[in-house]
């Protein structure tokens, strides 16, 4: 996973001042949480190119001068996710190209033989050379390419990746969710449909199809990755998530003193339980919020030192009580089985321990990192074998109806609950 912001125009430069890689940096900004481990802005002015890109958190890269003097008249921007096992290659997105074009993908292509570099080779032969080539390459990606004339957004044919666009005057606004746009004041948002290749010029807008279209976002994005205040496909990210947390209640109803969230990405659920459930939702432990997540090394070794750095109860909430824990996820199960120890060091009675998905049991080959089968809790495992080892007095993961039932969900990829894969297998 990560992010893509960009700002977009046909009109030539009318002598008016722009400022548009700080559109783009605040834009950026609302999508952090996509990815912290590198960032870049490339900045269009004709044929010229300013790209400033580099490793960790937007904030910790540019400065404010850099971007005023950046320039030009529209810029795209790309926020990196650290992926497990990767090799940095020390290329930093978004792309450049001769005669001012730049490119940024969030996602995967299925062939390893692919590269950005055929999207952009692709898109200077016209219109029908790059839907024919999309048409040929599987994948899970959202792709934006821009210069100083043209702008083509594309989604892959199943739509396992977002991407939304909108207007702002006369800018094209592209991003990957829609907190970023709603930053900018974007008003009619639009999502780019599955399988979609979305082109503007100096010949107007057009969309073209690619074949064998199917919707199956991803929904882990709802899950888990995407802002809360996000909408994916109209339906609100913060609603699914205090459903699933409702659902959970009603499908194993269990007492107990109070409901608290793993922070961050399960206290709305808890709100949903609680609401359901009738009992007292209370904020049960403090997250760090000044530990990034390059801090959070994806080895193995590394997130289990630091999960105690990042997380610490406020014991006179808990102490002698019986609490519901609820927690978006369990991927490798390292995080609960910390929060479960800190918990009981901090005197909690029992731990029932909720989860707004059902248990992980498939890795991802889209592009979300998840690990290898070998590492997941949950794949070989049975429910109660995976209780024993994060210590819980009781656990219950959602049932894939439920989910359903939480996300509005007629149609998306769920493949790491249900092992079924809209793309042929890599890993
Ligand atoms: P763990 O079970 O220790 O691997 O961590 C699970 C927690 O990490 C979840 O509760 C989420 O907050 C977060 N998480 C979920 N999915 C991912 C992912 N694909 N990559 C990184 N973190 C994730």
């Amino acid at each position: 996973m990560s992010g893509i912001f960009g700002s977009f125009r046909i009109e030539r430069y009318d002598g008016e001042e722009r400022y548009v890689s700080i559109r783009v940096y605040q834009g950026l900004y609302a999508l952090q949480h996509r990815g912290q481990v590198a960032t870049g802005i490339v900045s269009i002015d004709g044929q010229k190119l300013k790209k400033t890109a580099g490793d960790g958190l937007i904030s910790s890269l540019y400065t404010r001068s850099q971007l005023e003097n950046a320039g030009g008249i529209n810029a795209l921007g790309h926020v990196k996710y650290a992926f497990e096992n990767e090799i940095d290659d020390g290329s930093f997105m978004p792309y450049t190209y001769g005669g001012g074009a730049t490119l940024a993908v969030e996602g995967v292509f299925l062939d390893k033989d692919i590269h950005p570099d055929n999207i952009f080779e692709a898109i200077k032969e016209g219109d029908s050379s790059i839907v024919d080539f999309l048409n040929k390459t599987d994948g899970a990606y959202a792709f934006v390419y821009m210069d100083s004339k043209k702008l083509v957004i594309a989604r892959d044919s199943n739509g396992i990746k977002n991407i939304i666009r909108g207007k702002l005057d006369r800018d094209y606004i592209v991003s990957s969710e829609s907190c970023a746009l709603d930053v900018m004041d974007v008003k009619e948002q639009i999502a780019i449909k599955p399988g979609e290749v979305f082109i503007v010029d100096d010949s107007g807008e057009r969309s073209y199809f690619l074949d064998n279209r199917k919707s199956k976002s991803c929904i882990f994005e709802k899950i888990y990755i995407s802002r809360p205040d996000s909408y994916i496909e109209g339906i609100s990210v913060y609603e699914s998530r205090y459903n699933l947390g409702q659902i959970l209640y009603s499908e194993c109803p269990t007492e107990a003193d109070i409901v608290i969230g793993a922070p961050d990405s399960g206290t709305i659920a808890a709100l949903g339980y609680a609401n359901k459930s009738g009992i007292k939702y209370i904020e049960g432990i403090v997250k760090n919020r000044y530990i990034d997540r390059t801090f959070i090394e994806s080895r193995q070794e590394e997130r289990e030192n630091t999960v105690s750095i990042k997380l610490n109860p406020i014991k006179r909430n808990i102490e002698g009580k019986d609490i519901i824990l609820v927690d978006d996820s369990v991927v490798r199960g390292t995080t609960m089985k910390r929060t479960i120890d800190i918990l009981k060091k901090a005197g909690v009675k029992k731990i029932h321990v909720r989860v707004a998905a059902p248990a992980v049991k498939y890795s991802c080959n889209m592009s979300i990192d998840t690990p290898k089968e070998k590492y997941l809790i949950n794949s070989e495992r049975t429910t109660e074998e995976v209780r024993k080892i994060i210590g819980a007095d009781s656990l219950y993961y959602i049932s894939i109806k439920g989910l359903k039932e939480a996300c509005r969900s007629k149609n998306h990829c769920m493949a790491c609950f249900d092992g079924h894969y809209p793309l042929i297998r890599r890993k």
